[in-house]
């Protein structure tokens, strides 16, 4: 029997990684994420593999996100040389969003060690460099939706829409093991079936064992007209009090929805707002790729792109303003009434939109809104939590803003939508609940065990099962 080690993503929500070894002695990785959140588990990213990586023959990514994808070039400066599969897509937003991971860590490192070396201790080195990232992206080997390929002796792939971001991909791997062939499905990041430009997520009808995400395990979202009411309304509010918008959101996906959304919002004079920033560089990026993929997109966008003649972003809402420099990130600075402010980190951990809390946060005419998902220890989690001041850049500052979660952004499916893609499998294969959090993945549990009558597992960090 072929063995599946859980290492990662197991009863949380990030650093996904699972290893597959053949009888034959075949090693694939599937997934190299990165650990995000509390210092103590981002401390875990520097942590030695728990297998070698020189003695892995391929690795397979399911999307660009890095609690997917992240820890590829430490896999790659760690020995690891074979190829790095993924989507066409995926393979481009990887580059985007390594490299600038990779930056991050070098200017962590090198803040560290300024510090340190006032103290007398010696530098630290980042988790990895520039040139680990661009070694780990000469790896990368894109493989298009629907057509299986192997990936290593006796391994078979085969990615299908995911419908989470552009080039996300559930993963369906054949593993030949003598003369026994095992069908392992991992769902990925599930996309909601909201979501105004992805497709639905592909369905799936065969598997032995399935991997399924359970990052909204326990609850439904909110429905998506009444989350875009909100909005409307918040907005509307806004430009009544007279304050901006922040808006931290995530460079890749939520950034491009919301985009979406605004722009709908323009076209039926619901926009009270003068100018909406995208002061974020790797979003920005981002959009030019998702540009150049609309052939992915849901075939009513593609429908409503072809009518308008959108080519970019600035041709859907034409108020968009992108601030790649940060003279130009400054100088929004300076605005204090009547701005929508997109930025990152979409936890609000680094990134611009600090420097925009630090001037907006102690302003009660000022309206804070959280799109998605706040992972415990983070900044954003905090303010979500109901914290009344906030450390940013070194500074204490009051939390006057009005602070507002929409649930129906999410670019996860809610508990109904799991339950739904899961129940299209035929043959009821084991199923083990990954990448939630432990609360999360009970009540999935439950909701499995009481609507669908199917006992799923849950399983324990580095855990090891026949497949
Ligand atoms: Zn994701």
């Amino acid at each position: 029997m072929a063995l599946l080690s859980f290492l990662g993503a197991i009863r949380q929500v990030t650093g996904s990684c699972y290893l597959i070894e053949s009888r034959d002695g075949v090693r694939v990785l599937l997934e190299c994420g990165m650990h995000q959140g509390r210092r103590q588990e981002e401390d875990s990213n520097r942590a030695p593999f728990p297998f070698e990586p020189a003695g892995l023959d391929a690795v397979i990514i399911s999307h660009a996100h890095l609690d997917h994808s992240g820890l590829l070039p430490r896999l790659v400066a760690a020995g690891y040389r074979g190829p790095i599969f993924a989507t066409q897509p995926c393979c481009e937003l990887m580059e985007l969003m390594l490299l600038d991971s990779a930056h991050i860590q070098e200017k962590d490192a090198e803040w560290e060690s300024t510090w340190r070396m006032r103290q007398g201790k010696p530098p630290v080195k980042p988790l990895y460099t520039t040139k680990d990232t661009e070694k780990a992206l000469a790896l990368r080997h894109p493989l298009p939706y629907g057509k299986p390929h192997e990936v290593a002796k006796g391994v078979r792939v085969t990615y299908h829409d995911a419908g989470h971001i552009l080039g996300s991909a559930i993963v369906e791997l054949e593993v030949q093991d003598q003369q026994l062939t095992r069908r392992l499905v991992f769902s990925g990041d599930l996309g909601n079936s909201c979501s105004p430009l992805m497709c639905d997520p592909a369905t799936l009808d065969r598997a032995d064992l399935v991997l399924l995400e359970s990052t909204y395990g326990d609850r439904d979202h909110r429905n998506n007209g009444e989350t875009l009411d909100e909005l409307a309304a918040i907005l509307q509010q806004a430009h009544q009090d007279g304050g901006n918008v922040l808006i931290p959101s995530f460079a890749v996906g939520r950034t491009q929805d919301l985009l979406y959304y605004l722009g709908r919002f323009y076209q039926e004079g619901r926009l009270p707002q003068q100018v909406v920033f995208l002061d974020s560089p790797m979003a920005i990026r981002a959009n030019a790729i998702y540009a150049r993929y609309h052939a992915q997109f849901d075939r009513a966008h593609q429908a409503e792109i072809e009518a308008r003649h959108v080519r970019r972003a600035e041709d859907w809402l034409p108020i968009l303003r992108c601030t790649p420099t940060p003279d130009e990130s400054m100088a929004i600075n300076r605005i204090k009434s009547g701005a929508i402010i997109i930025a990152g980190s979409g936890m609000c951990n680094g990134g611009r939109i600090v420097h925009h809390f630090k001037h907006n946060f102690w302003r009660s005419d000022c309206h804070l809104v959280f799109p998605g998902f706040q992972a415990r220890g983070t900044l954003g989690r905090a303010i979500v939590d109901g914290a009344t001041t906030a450390k940013v850049l070194h500074q204490r500052i009051a939390v006057k803003a009005q602070v507002h979660t929409l649930g129906g952004f999410s670019a996860h499916a809610g508990q109904s939508q799991l339950l739904d893609w899961i129940s299209h499998f035929s043959q009821r294969p084991e199923l083990y609940l990954v990448h939630g959090e432990l609360e999360k993945m009970q009540a999935l549990q439950q909701a499995l065990h009481e609507r669908l009558q199917w006992a799923a597992h849950i399983p324990e960090p580095g855990q090891q099962v026949a497949l």
